[in-house]
């Protein structure tokens, strides 16, 4: 059998063969040995062939195999579940993968400082399980909870449905360990909450995308499991009055107020068609919410508050019509119903899809002024926007013929509203054009000069949120 060192140019053949001299049996992927599933792409572009693949199942590989890429100035791209949504998984052609797969233990939880240490590796959902099987619970849920690792969640900063109660991944994180460009180690990982020694380098890692370098352990807060958890699905005849329903929500529930998600008429509609359900509320209304209310045991008529402040909004005729969950499957039913509409708008042709953020109150404002000017770039734009209003996140889909122009022009707005171009899926390869909507130039320079000096060869996830000249 042909060894695949003897096609390759002699720098890529040495550096096989240090990474197969120091890395233990299995780490290393060549040739055939690479499965279709690393080229996999969420965005369905094309990924190219990695020259080889890295499953180190250890910091200590991870860090051996990122010294020698470093040596041998081989770029390198990190996978974590590929579930993510900008293109930073997606393989350019001369990258290496380094896949986060098999460090994927989770430890014992510490109910004393209520958390959890996890390998980059997990799945989201075990962190979910295993808190959730001593009556505590993970802060951020996500669509892609079953895929997505702790490492992806951590380098993207995930947000998702319950950022308004627990805050988005970075406050889940108490300790952090990440690998350097060149294989240096750094890890703090105290079980301490207290650590003012100076600035606290794990926070560089979070929502950098991998391009700093790979995080490989952490430690995550858990959170008291509600006592009551309830959720209602509502039609409302307008955003204003969705704001205005928020803000009854938040002087009424305070903190217990979970979520409060939005999604215009044509996505609600069509991801009921989608998963062959008939619409829990049939009333023609400009906006459905689904909104989620979490209570600790002291808060025991959290649910009755819930209830009551819906019926008044409801006598204002601030809410045309609500459905609250009476039962666990009610309650999963409606959140499966929400969950469904990032595969419902994937099946549609010529979508346009705007992960973007708004000040809260400029939501209805936002959503009129877009809809607005995308209709004079074309008339026949089919607006599919949902997502998590109360922190002021859409996903903003529409469908359009004339992707570009409309795209250049939501995302333009949403620079003049004070927003973010990309509130949760961070920049990767595909909104690279965009960062300076939401970065000034300062901004920019300085994450260039953290990348230059933590990685000077650039091998680590190059071209990803920023371009550099190639290898210093
Ligand atoms: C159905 C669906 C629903 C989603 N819902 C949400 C949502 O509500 N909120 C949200 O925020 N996102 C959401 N996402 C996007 C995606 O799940 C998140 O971005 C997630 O955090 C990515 O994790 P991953 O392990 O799949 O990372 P990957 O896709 O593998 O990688 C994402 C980026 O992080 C880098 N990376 C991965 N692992 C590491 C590591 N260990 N160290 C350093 N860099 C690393 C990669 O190089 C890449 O640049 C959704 C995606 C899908 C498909």
């Amino acid at each position: 059998m042909t060894d695949v060192r003897d096609t390759l140019p002699a720098a890529d053949a040495a550096l096989l063969d240090r990474l197969f001299s120091t890395l233990p049996p299995g780490t290393v992927l060549t040739g055939t040995d690479i499965g279709p599933q690393y080229q996999e792409d969420r965005r369905d572009r094309y990924s190219a062939r990695p020259l080889f693949v890295l499953r180190p199942s250890s910091t200590a590989d991870v860090s051996a195999g990122l010294a020698a890429c470093h040596a041998f100035r081989q770029p390198v791209v990190v996978h974590g579940g590929r579930t993510g949504l900008s293109g930073g998984h997606r393989i350019l052609p001369g990258e290496a993968v380094l896949s986060l797969e098999r460090l994927n233990a989770l430890g014992q939880i510490d109910t004393d400082s209520a958390s959890i240490e996890a390998q980059a590796g997990v799945a989201l959902q075990r962190v979910q399980e295993a808190a959730n099987d001593v009556g505590l619970m993970f802060g951020v849920d996500i669509g892609a909870r079953g895929s997505a690792t702790i490492g992806g969640n951590i380098a993207t900063n995930a947000g998702g449905i319950r950022v308004m109660r627990y805050g988005m991944f970075r406050a889940q994180v108490a300790g952090l360990e990440a690998v350097l460009a060149d294989g240096t180690v750094l890890t703090s990982m105290k079980q301490v909450e207290k650590d003012n020694t100076g600035p606290d380098l794990g926070q560089l890692f979070i929502g950098s995308e991998g391009v700093l370098g790979v995080v490989t352990r952490a430690r995550l807060r858990l959170h008291p499991a509600p006592v009551t958890e309830a959720n209602s699905l509502l039609a409302l005849p307008s955003a204003d009055a969705a704001l205005d329903l928020l803000s009854r929500l938040r002087s009424a529930m305070g903190g217990a107020l979970s979520a409060f998600e939005i999604m215009l008429p044509e996505v609600y509609h069509g991801v009921c068609r989608h998963l062959q359900i008939s619409p829990p509320l049939g009333t023609k209304a400009q906006v459905y919410v689904l909104a989620e209310i979490q209570a600790g045991p002291l808060a025991l008529t959290a649910q009755e508050v819930f209830e009551t402040t819906l019926m008044a909004a409801i006598e204002d005729n601030c809410i045309l019509d609500a459905v609250v969950s009476q039962s666990r499957r009610e309650f999963q039913a409606l959140w499966d119903l929400r969950d469904g509409c990032a595969d419902f708008v994937r099946t549609l042709p010529n979508v346009a899809n705007g992960d973007i953020s708004v000040p809260v109150g400029r939501v209805p404002d936002f959503l009129r002024e877009s809809q607005t000017a995308l209709r004079a770039i074309d008339p026949d734009s089919v607006f599919l926007a949902f997502g998590h209003m109360g922190d002021g996140n859409l996903h903003y889909v529409f469908q359009t013929v004339r992707k570009e122009p409309a795209l250049s022009q939501l995302l333009t707005m949403v620079a003049a509203f004070g927003g973010s171009v990309s509130a949760e899926h961070g920049i990767g390869v595909d909104k690279k054009p965009w960062l300076h909507l939401s970065r000034s130039p300062a901004e920019i320079d300085t994450m260039r000069l953290l990348k230059t000096t933590l990685d000077p060869r650039l091998i680590l996830n190059r071209h990803r949120i920023f371009d550099l000249a190639d290898g210093l």
